[in-house]
C-alpha cells in the first residue's frame, strides 16, 4: 500500500513524508541503549528509581506466626462452646508471653503478638466473657482462627521486586518489610535542557512588544523532574547560530539526552536541525501527529538529541509520546502497560483524516454515574490553557474524519494513581 511504502521510505533523512505516530516511537525507543552504570540508594532516596537488580526477601513476612485480632490465644481441639479457660499471661506485640498454653488454659493476645507454643487459634475477645483469670467461650474455635502465619504475605528467598520496576510508595514499604535497607538502581541520565527563540523572556521582565514569556522550560524542566533525571538547565538560547552552536557544545559535554524546544520547523529562524546535522547526527522526521508535526531525533556527542517543537502544546505531546519512553529505557525501566480507556464523547469531536490527533480532553462522571469526556474547547497548538485544564489526551486515529457525540473515543488519563 501507498501508506507502507511512505513509511518505510521515512527513515531517510529529510524525507518529507509523514511518519506514522507508532513507528516514529518504536524506531526512537528502540534505538535507545539502557544505562549500564548503577548505584546504590537508601530506602529515603529510592522513591521513583529503576531497581537494577531483582530482590529477594531475605526473610519471612510476618517472621513469626501471630495473631489478627484482639482476643485469647488457645488450642482449638476439644474446647467447646461453653468451656471455661485460665488465662495464665499475656503476648502483647513486641513481648512475647514466655510460657505454654495446655489445654483448660489460653493467653490474652494483642494483635501482632505472637503465638504462644501449645496455642493454635484466637478468639476474638469480643466473643469470650471474662472474669478475673478466666474466660468462657460464647461459641466454639476453629483451628487457626485468627491466627497469620509466618511468611503468608513472603516466604523467605521469593522475589519480591524485580530488575526494571520503577520503585512505588508500596515498593518502598515492602522493601522495608523485609528489611532491606539498600537497593542497587540504574544511574539517572543526565539530560540538558534549553529553549530557542529571539522572542523569549524570562518571567519577572517586562514584556516589550513582539515578547512572549518562556513557559517551556518550565513544563519541559517539571515533566523531566516527574520522570526523576538529573536536569542541567542551559536556559534561553536566541536564534543565532554562533549562540546555538556554543549551547550545543556545551551540551555535549557528558549529557545521555539534550532536549531543545523550537527552530526545528522550516522557517528562517530555525537552526537547531541545521546546528545538529553540522555537530551530530540527524533524523528529521515529520511525523503524522497533532500537534507536534516535525521533531528532529538524532545523536549530540555520546547522547541522544530530541529537537522538540516550540509550541508549548507541541512540546508536551511530542515529551510525552516519543521522548518520555525513550528516556524510561535509557533508565532500564521495563515499560508500563499504556493505559488506554474507551469513553463516550460528550460533544462531537472535529478532525480531519491524516494525522494522529491528541486533543486535550476533560474527564467527568456523567449523570448516570459513568464516565464521559469532553473537549477542552480550541486545540491550538500554541494553547497551554487546554493541557492545564484537561486531564487526559482524547487520542483520534489517523484516518479518523471526527466522531459523533456518544461516540467511543481512546482516553488516555494523564494522571496514574499510586
Ligand atoms: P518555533 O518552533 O520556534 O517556530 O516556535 C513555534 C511557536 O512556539 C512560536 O509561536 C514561538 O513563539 C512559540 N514558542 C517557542 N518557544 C517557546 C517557549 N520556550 N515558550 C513559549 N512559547 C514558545
Ligand atoms: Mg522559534
Amino acid at each position: 500500500m501507498n501508506d507502507q511504502a511512505e513509511t518505510a521510505s521515512c527513515a531517510d533523512n529529510h524525507n518529507p513524508g509523514l511518519l506514522t505516530m507508532d513507528d516514529a516511537r518504536t524506531r526512537i525507543v528502540s534505538s535507545i541503549e539502557p544505562i549500564s552504570e548503577q548505584e546504590e540508594v537508601g530506602l529515603w532516596g529510592a522513591l521513583g528509581r529503576v531497581l537494577a537488580e531483582d530482590i529477594h526477601s531475605p526473610i519471612d513476612v510476618p517472621p513469626y506466626t501471630n495473631s489478627a485480632m484482639d482476643g485469647y490465644a488457645l488450642n482449638s481441639h476439644g474446647v467447646e462452646q461453653g468451656a471455661t479457660l485460665q488465662v495464665i499471661g499475656t503476648s502483647w506485640a513486641g513481648k512475647p508471653f514466655a510460657g505454654r498454653v495446655e489445654t483448660g488454659e489460653c493467653a490474652r493476645i494483642m494483635t501482632g503478638g505472637v503465638i504462644p507454643d501449645g496455642a493454635d487459634a484466637v478468639v476474638m475477645q469480643e466473643v469470650v466473657q471474662r472474669e478475673a483469670d478466666t474466660i468462657c467461650l460464647q461459641r466454639p474455635v476453629r483451628a487457626a482462627e485468627n491466627v497469620r502465619p509466618a511468611g503468608e504475605d513472603l516466604a523467605a528467598g521469593a522475589r519480591v521486586l524485580g530488575k526494571g520496576q520503577r520503585i512505588r510508595p508500596a515498593d518502598l514499604g515492602l522493601l522495608a518489610s523485609i528489611g532491606v535497607a539498600e537497593v542497587t538502581v540504574t544511574r539517572r541520565p543526565r539530560v540538558t535542557i534549553f529553549c530557542t527563540g529571539d522572542e523569549l523572556r524570562a518571567v519577572g521582565q517586562p514584556l516589550k512588544k513582539g515578547e512572549i514569556y518562556d513557559s517551556n522550560r518550565y513544563t519541559l524542566y517539571s515533566m523531566l523532574e516527574r520522570l526523576g533525571v538529573e536536569i542541567i538547565d542551559l536556559g534561553v538560547i536566541p536564534d543565532q547560530p554562533a549562540a546555538l552552536e556554543k549551547a550545543f557544545g556545551e551540551a555535549m559535554k557528558g549529557s545521555d539526552a539534550v532536549i531543545t524546544t523550537g527552530g526545528v520547523s522550516v522557517g528562517d529562524a530555525d537552526y537547531v536541525t541545521g546546528m545538529l546535522e553540522k555537530l551530530g547526527q540527524i533524523d528529521f522526521w515529520k511525523i503524522a501527529i497533532k500537534p507536534g508535526r516535525p521533531l528532529a531525533f538524532g545523536r549530540l556527542g555520546e547522547g541522544r538529541f530530541f529537537g522538540l517543537p516550540g509550541n508549548p502544546v507541541s512540546v508536551m505531546v511530542t515529551f510525552y509520546q516519543f521522548v518520555q519512553p525513550a528516556l524510561r529505557r535509557m533508565m532500564g525501566e521495563t515499560p508500563p502497560p499504556r493505559i488506554l480507556l474507551q469513553i463516550p464523547s460528550a460533544t462531537p469531536l472535529r478532525k480531519r483524516p491524516g494525522r494522529a490527533e491528541f486533543q486535550r480532553g476533560i474527564l467527568e462522571t456523567g449523570e448516570d454515574g459513568t464516565l464521559v469526556v469532553r473537549s477542552t474547547g480550541h486545540q491550538g497548538s500554541g494553547i497551554l490553557r487546554s493541557m492545564s485544564e484537561a486531564n487526559c489526551f482524547i487520542i483520534l486515529t489517523e484516518e479518523s474524519s471526527g466522531v459523533e457525540a456518544g461516540e467511543l473515543v481512546s482516553v488516555e488519563p494523564f494522571q496514574g494513581l499510586v
